[in-house]
Formats: C-alpha cells, sequence, structure tokens
C-alpha cells in the first residue's frame, strides 16, 4: 500500500465537499492519505481537515489567485515531498484544469472520472464511464505514479478523526501565464456536482417561470435545481445548472428529471444518479428506460402534488 495525495479544493475559504470524499476513499485504499491544501488560510482548512483523518497535511499559503501553472507546481512539490505513489481528486473544473498537468509533467498515466477505484496486484484501477456513459471501463494504471479524478458524490465523506502533522511546502511559483484574478460563484447556490438531490428541468418546463415549482421542492430536499441544454440555450436558467456531456456530471442520491426527454448527451451527466424519478407527458420519452419510477403526466400537475406529499411528510 502507498502514502495517498489527495489534493483538497478550497473555495472562498471553504473545503469543497467532494475533496473530503477523496480524503475518506485515500484512507480506504492506502496506508497514509495525505492532504494538500493550496490556500492563504490553508492553517485554518488544516484545522477543519481533521476531522476526516488525514495523515498529514501540506500547506501552501503563497499563491494568491489560482493558476493551472501555480497550481501544478505545489502539486509537483507535494507528490515529491510525499513520496506518495497516488494522486487522488476530485473531477472539478479545476482539477480538471491543472491536475493532467502535473501527470504530463512526469509522465505518469492518469484516469479522470472514476467511478470505482481499488488496489489490485499492487496496481490503482479504476472504473469509468466511457461513450456518453454507455459502457463502463476498467483501467489499470501503469506508470509509477498514478492519478486518478474522482466522480464528486461517489464515496461519501465519512468523519474519522485525526491529529495531522501540518507542514508548510516551500513552492517556487512561477510567473503565470494565465491566472484567475477573482474567483466568485455566481451565487450561494448549492452546485449540483454535490447535491444529494436535483431537481431537473428541460423544455417541458416552457420557460424560466416554469422552474420555479421545481425551486420549491429543491429547497424542501435540501437540494440543487438542475437543467437540460435546451432550458439553458434557451436562457430559462443559468449555465451552472446544466447537467449533461457539455455541463456538469452529478451522481445524487435522487435525480427527478422533469420535463426532460432523456437524449444520451443529457443522461451521460445524470445515468450515474442513485434513483431517478422521471416525470414526462409523453410516456415513450428515452428517459423512462433508465429511471427507477415514472410519473406519465403534465409536470405541472405532478410537481405541486410531490411538493404537498414531501410537506406533509415532513410535517
Ligand atoms: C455535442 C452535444 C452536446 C450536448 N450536451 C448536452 C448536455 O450537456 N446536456 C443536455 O441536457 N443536453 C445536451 N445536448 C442536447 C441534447 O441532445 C438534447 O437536445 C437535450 O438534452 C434535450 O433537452 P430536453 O430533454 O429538455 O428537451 P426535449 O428533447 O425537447 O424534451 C422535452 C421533453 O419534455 C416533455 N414535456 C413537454 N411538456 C411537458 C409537461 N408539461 N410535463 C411533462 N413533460 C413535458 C416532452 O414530452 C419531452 O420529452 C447536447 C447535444 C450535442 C449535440
Amino acid at each position: 500500500m502507498s502514502n495517498i495525495l489527495v489534493f483538497v479544493e478550497t473555495r472562498q475559504g471553504k473545503i469543497r465537499k467532494s475533496s473530503l470524499e477523496a480524503i475518506t476513499l485515500a484512507k480506504k485504499i492506502g496506508s497514509k492519505a495525505i492532504a494538500l491544501v493550496v490556500d492563504a488560510d490553508a492553517d485554518k482548512i488544516a484545522t477543519e481537515l481533521k476531522e476526516y483523518g488525514p495523515d498529514a497535511v501540506y500547506t501552501v499559503k503563497g499563491i494568491k489567485n489560482y493558476s493551472p501553472d501555480a497550481y501544478r507546481e505545489a502539486l509537483s512539490a507535494a507528490i515529491e515531498k510525499s513520496g506518495a505513489k497516488i494522486v487522488l481528486a476530485s473531477q472539478t473544473a479545476m482539477a480538471t484544469d491543472f491536475i493532467p498537468a502535473a501527470a504530463a509533467k512526469l509522465n505518469a498515466g492518469m484516469v479522470t472520472d472514476a467511478l470505482e477505484v481499488k488496489i489490485d496486484g499492487g496496481k490503482v484501477v479504476t472504473r469509468k464511464p466511457i461513450y456518453a456513459g454507455k459502457v463502463l471501463a476498467d483501467y489499470a494504471i501503469n506508470s509509477d505514479i498514478a492519478f486518478v479524478t474522482i466522480r464528486p458524490n461517489v464515496y461519501p465523506a465519512e468523519s474519522a478523526a485525526s491529529s495531522p502533522a501540518v507542514e508548510e511546502l516551500a513552492v517556487s511559483i512561477p510567473v503565470p501565464k494565465a491566472e484567475a484574478k477573482e474567483t466568485k460563484s455566481a451565487s450561494d447556490e448549492l452546485d449540483v456536482s454535490e447535491a444529494d438531490v436535483i431537481i431537473s428541468g428541460g423544455r417541458g418546463v416552457k420557460g424560466p417561470e416554469g422552474f420555479e415549482p421545481l425551486k420549491e421542492l429543491a429547497t424542501l430536499l435540501g437540494g440543487a435545481v438542475g437543467a437540460s441544454r435546451s432550458a439553458v440555450d434557451s436562457e430559462w436558467i443559468s449555465h451552472q445548472h446544466q447537467v449533461g456531456q457539455t455541463g456538469k456530471t452529478v451522481s445524487p442520491v435522487l435525480y427527478v428529471a422533469c420535463g426532460i426527454s432523456g437524449k444520451i448527451q443529457h443522461l451521460a451527466g445524470m445515468s450515474s444518479s442513485k434513483y431517478i424519478i422521471a416525470i414526462n407527458k409523453d410516456a415513450e420519452a428515452p428517459i423512462f428506460d433508465i429511471a427507477d419510477f415514472g410519473i406519465v403526466g403534465d409536470l405541472f400537475q405532478v410537481l405541486p402534488e410531490l411538493t404537498k406529499k414531501v410537506k406533509e411528510v415532513k410535517g
């Protein structure tokens, strides 16, 4: 078993939930889980991480704004220092941006968007969807160091108290060719890629106001609102909500598809959801082929009924 280095992503001083999931996975498959935090407030983050059981935390505090060059250098320094043979991160936009560059620099193998990671015969073996989610493929990584990004919400984060040694790394930070001047979430809304419940709307919601009943149910269930590309392209809802091949990949416990036909590009982003409920007035809509529960009907009649029932159950 090898030491595993986990890149812990922070946004505006907050740890992303999916990075905690990566630490939990590292603890299950590695001998030591070492977290890397790149943040001016890294000491505070390191204290918060104690609840999730890393064996050590490396901090890099000198990088003011996100840049792929600087983060790649921080990761490379942490790999060298830790001697880790496995590097894990959550499959986020940031990780997708800079981690492949760190892998390429070391001529190392990398698997993105993994649904399963295990050690088999001394090798890192991963399972991931290919062909827009139609096929699950197993990949063994043969290089000396293996890089893997994991789909959020697949391995639940588990708390495990620890007293990790915290060490600041000295990193020679390159002058970035490009850097983020400001990183601001479009809103404080829960991100679909981290939500356990998603109520998602497609062309069937008919307009921006058609998302209101979806928002009500999502709020009631502590979830997020998702959307098909048709709804986003029609400018009924912003792109950060889009699920699918050119949007976000999600794995919630519950995905409710309202007025979404179920085209392959949409399914590519949500077919690994644990339970799928489809509401569609066309009984032949392909979304019903992958749904666990299907309701043939008008979403504007079905959703208020569903919301009423949820309110009754919740008291
Ligand atoms: C390269 C590429 C990338 C793409 N990436 C994405 C992506 O990331 N995400 C994505 O979603 N799509 C993506 N698409 C588009 C995709 O092919 C579909 O066009 C899109 O998903 C369809 O969206 P929809 O299901 O909302 O609309 P439609 O296919 O028009 O379906 C609307 C559905 O709503 C139902 N409906 C209508 N009124 C009601 C009502 N009152 N109550 C209940 N049901 C109702 C209809 O029966 C129908 O099934 C991509 C396409 C390409 C070519």
